[in-house]
């Protein structure tokens, strides 16, 4: 008999300098490994230690780089990277009205879908995002690419009252979101929910209706809301009531609601978002550059409610960087509450992970390096001139774009991005399809 029990094996080591698991604190973990079976962290372990623990099929040694969650890109509408440039410079109304409805009217189709999709999921797994929530037409295709090239997704199938070109009707849109739920439920790495687009494009009845289903399936709702001020003076206007008021009235401001931008709130809303238990999605360049508004993110925060972030759309950000997009959050939300010491840097990139992941309702698989979780990781190369010196390695992410140094990406364990390159999307084809559907649109 030996006297020492055998190494274990194991699928996966990752050996980098250091890791930032965004666990319930901001601890970092220097040398140590984060040992992967079947797809999960089993341990987070000191290198010297491991070695003499596991023996791994793979072991990956990554000597300047931190390791960290991958990022939650919690709200978007990932084929709309095809219409990126397409028209700027324009408040939301007429932006959506003029210019992006009559193209989409035109152009979108499944192929559309397709080729959008693969541009928009290369675009964020280049740049740190293991995980996002999607929100267009023909979520049957978007679905199936996000599948296909092996990052995480929430689907959530739009849902209208007028025609869309994937529905003729908002009962349509919701039978065909039901069938795509059950189509996915054995696959954990994809959730499908229900997309009702906004207050102003959704009836009482339909909203009634999700509200039902919802809870009946424990499916997701993302809904747009409070997204301008005059979104909220219209609506008071027209039914008497603050759009949340009336949301929740119809059964729809639950722990399975995911509010997308909320950036005019009173006291009395933000007490009804926290008693309800649902989250905000906070999407700060959309919100900047469409002038829209502020979201109050340290006061939803002190008030105990989950807020994640999203890029929202490319034809409104207009990049899919959610680094980029944590940046944002903190000086902005700096801005909002009127201090510098607000959405300090790990609030920020605890939106961007776990906070997230818990807006989407899967905090339980992925959202930190935690024991039991899926491995949805980064690492980043920490030897870039705007890295150096390094003394606060969250402030360090936050406050220095790092989109650029994401050298690899693993979704449940599986390297989708190695050194920089795409392991499971073909870049040229991509850019190719886009280069034509540019040419197609303009
Ligand atoms: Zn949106």
């Amino acid at each position: 008999m030996p006297s020492h029990p055998l190494p274990q094996a194991v699928e996966l080591m990752i050996s980098p300098a250091k890791i930032l698991p965004v666990g319930s604190d901001a601890r970092v973990f220097n040398n140590c490994s984060l040992i992967v079976d079947k797809g999960k962290i089993i341990a987070i372990s000191p290198t010297a230690q491991a070695h003499k623990t596991y023996t791994p099929q793979d072991h990956i040694i990554l000597s300047e780089h931190v390791l960290m969650p991958g990022l939650i890109n919690a709200h978007g509408h990932s084929a709309m990277t095809l219409l990126r440039g397409y028209a700027d410079d324009l408040p939301l109304t007429q932006w959506l009205q003029e210019y992006i409805w009559p193209a989409e009217n035109r152009w979108v189709n499944e192929h559309f879908v397709q080729d959008g999709t693969e541009l928009a999921i290369a675009e964020m797994l280049k740049s740190g995002t293991t995980c996002y929530s999607d929100m267009y037409f023909y979520p049957e295709t978007s679905a199936q690419v996000a599948h296909t090239s092996g990052i995480r997704a929430q689907i959530t199938c739009p849902i209208l009252d007028f025609p869309t070109p994937c529905a003729r009707t908002p009962d349509e849109a919701i039978n065909k979101c039901l069938a795509l739920h059950d189509r996915y439920l054995d696959i954990g790495r994809i959730t499908v929910g229900f997309g009702p687009h906004a207050p102003y494009t959704v009836s009482d009845e339909i909203f009634e209706r999700i509200g039902i289903l919802s809870a009946e399936r424990q499916a997701p709702i993302q809904v747009h809301l409070h997204e301008t001020a005059q979104e909220v003076s219209e609506a008071i206007r027209n039914t008497g009531e603050r759009p949340i008021s009336r949301l929740h009235k119809l059964g729809v401001i639950t722990p399975l609601t995911q509010c997308v931008h909320m950036t005019t709130l009173n006291d009395h809303d933000i007490e009804r978002l926290s008693l309800s238990g649902a989250s905000v999605i906070h999407c700060p360049e959309s919100n900047l550059k469409l002038a829209s508004g502020l979201c109050p993110t340290q006061q939803l925060l002190d008030a105990g409610i989950t807020v994640g972030l999203g890029t929202d759309g490319a034809a409104s950000n207009n990049d899919l960087d959610l680094f980029g997009e944590l940046h944002t959050a903190a000086l902005i939300g700096k801005l909002s509450a009127n201090s510098a010491s607000a959405i300090n840097a790990y609030q920020a990139l605890h939106m961007a992970t776990l906070g997230g992941a818990k807006a989407l309702g899967i905090g339980h698989l992925t959202g930190s390096l935690d024991i039991g979780k899926a491995c949805d990781a980064i690492a980043i190369k920490l030897d870039d001139l705007s890295s150096l010196p390094l003394y606060n390695l969250a402030s360090q992410l936050v406050y220095t774009h790092q989109s650029r140094q994401v050298s690899d990406v693993w979704v449940e364990g599986k390297r989708l991005l190695q050194d920089g390159k795409l392991c499971t999307l073909n870049e040229d084809n991509i850019k190719h399809r886009a280069k034509a559907w540019a040419t197609k649109i303009s």
